[in-house]
């Protein structure tokens, strides 16, 4: 096989049998297409999550019957569901059981087993809505290829050992020719235990697995064609992107444009793997390829919003003139495993904001009483909410002459809380009230794009 390329469909690809029909065409129109990548039927991550948060009856029952009714909706569309019914009948019964568990006792492993029965189905479905199209495949159990650390929630996949599996196992099917289907999203760690890369991650399988098989590129098919210059359900009239570099996209996927998981890019960085964003509703409109190093590289590329940030603004008078005291504060954070991601100082005070990226899939908080607590010991802590994080992503931003000006004439009118300029050279950050982050990013766009 020459070109091989491994395509993944997102949530809404998959969330309904036409949808599935859809993604069924563009994998049978690619011949170079041998691995194809699932999520879960859109809301079915999102039901078992709660579920597996632990919930009382009635509302539990209340959120299997909401699970059961989107796998059934699609078995009753197929023409003969005979073969997959059991295998899903089977899958709900475990989850089932798995969420009476969880209400017993929630744990981070448990959660992880409970919400990738989500993937399971919906790779064992799109089997089936293959063969109506004439075309077999194999449907086969990514835990079998990929290994990851047991940090439940948002594990890190050991690259050797998943290599090592897809030499003797994966490699072999594709050489045989056959059509791979399998699961984005999960895992398992070297017990056996099953472990999930944080909730979006089936971008990351799908970029994970092209690396181990070399392939070619990898096509993230989802719900819009392309990447844009902002998000387009904030602002309709974004552009598409056709061209940009990993690290363009990379800063984009970090700074919360949902597209793509921030750690897609790891690996198509590592090994140079071009990543084709397009439609799956709509193959023919076209897409975004992420390189290397295309050109032309803008100023302005594109602005992304992280909703729902954390800022803590930590102050001692021991700050002035002393030694250690940001020392200690990422001793603190370090501990438990925060990273902090912007950040501003002043002379008796510590303004950071907290890295909530591809955060862990039971979506549990980062703020612990423990960590507030070990803080308050040797200075003031005061924790804001309801903020977004605006980024304004481009290229050579603080040596262009006239970037900040452009930036804050737009901004005149609005109150802004905190602003990162001068690290990076690819980024401008902003933190602003919440209820006015979709207008700041909507007159930015205005302003730099349009
Ligand atoms: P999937 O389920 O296929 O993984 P996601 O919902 O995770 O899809 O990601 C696609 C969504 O990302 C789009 O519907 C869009 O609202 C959002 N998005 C955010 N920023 C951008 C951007 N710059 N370009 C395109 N889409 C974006
Ligand atoms: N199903 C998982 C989620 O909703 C993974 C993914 O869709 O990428 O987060
Ligand atoms: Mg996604």
């Amino acid at each position: 096989m020459s070109h091989l390329s491994v395509a993944k469909f997102g949530g809404s690809s998959v969330a309904n049998y036409p949808a599935m029909q859809a993604c069924a065409k563009i994998v049978i129109a690619d011949p170079n297409t041998r691995v194809v990548v699932l999520s879960a039927s859109a809301g079915v991550t999102n039901l078992l999550v709660a579920l597996a948060n632990g919930c009382e009856e009635p509302e539990r029952n209340k959120l299997l019957g909401e699970v059961l009714q989107i796998q059934e909706n699609i078995l009753n569309e197929l023409k003969d569901d005979s073969a997959v019914r059991p295998k899903i009948e089977a899958l709900l019964d475990n989850i089932t059981s798995l969420a009476e568990a969880a209400n017993l006792a929630t744990s981070l492993a448990l959660t992880d087993e409970l919400i990738s029965h989500g993937e399971m189905m919906s790779s064992l479905i799109f089997v089936e809505v293959l063969r109506e199209f004439y075309t077999q495949s194999t449907w086969l159990d990514v835990r079998q290829i990929v290994v990851t650390n047991s940090h439940f929630g948002k594990a890190a996949p050991n690259d050797e050992q998943t290599r090592a599996n897809s030499d003797r196992v994966l490699k072999p099917l594709i050489d045989r020719g056959e059509l791979v289907i399998t699961q984005g999203f999960i895992g398992r760690d070297e017990q056996g235990k099953t472990t999930t890369l944080g909730r979006g991650g089936s971008d990351y399988s799908a970029a994970l697995l092209a690396e181990v098989l070399d392939a070619e590129d990898v096509l993230i098919w989802t719900d819009v064609a392309g990447i844009y210059t902002t998000d387009p359900r904030i602002v309709p009239n974004a552009q598409r992107i056709d061209t940009m570099s990993f690290s363009e996209a990379a800063e984009m996927a970090t700074f919360g444009a949902k597209v793509l998981h921030p750690a897609t890019l790891l690996p198509a960085v590592r090994s140079n793997i071009p990543v084709y964003v397009g439609s799956s509703k709509a193959p023919q409109d076209g897409g975004t390829w992420v390189t290397r190093d295309p050109q032309p590289r803008p100023t302005f590329r594109a602005i992304a919003l992280r909703r729902d940030q954390t800022l803590l603004t930590l102050s001692s008078l021991n700050m002035l003139h002393a030694q250690g005291f940001l020392a200690n504060i990422f001793t603190i954070l370090a501990k438990h495993k925060i990273s902090v991601d912007t950040i501003t100082t002043s002379e008796v005070s510590v303004a950071i904001t907290l890295d909530k990226t591809g955060s862990a899939s039971s979506g549990a908080t980062l703020l612990s009483n423990e960590l507030i607590s070990e803080l308050s010991e040797f200075c003031t802590v005061k924790v804001d909410t309801g903020l977004s994080l605006i980024a304004l992503i481009g290229n050579a931003l603080h040596t262009t002459s006239g970037t900040a000006k452009r930036i804050f004439d737009t901004l005149e009118a609005y109150n802004i809380r905190m602003i990162c300029y001068g690290a990076s050279t690819n980024n401008v950050c902003l933190l602003a009230d919440s209820d006015k982050a979709d207008e700041i990013v909507r007159a930015l766009h205005k302003s730099l794009f349009e």
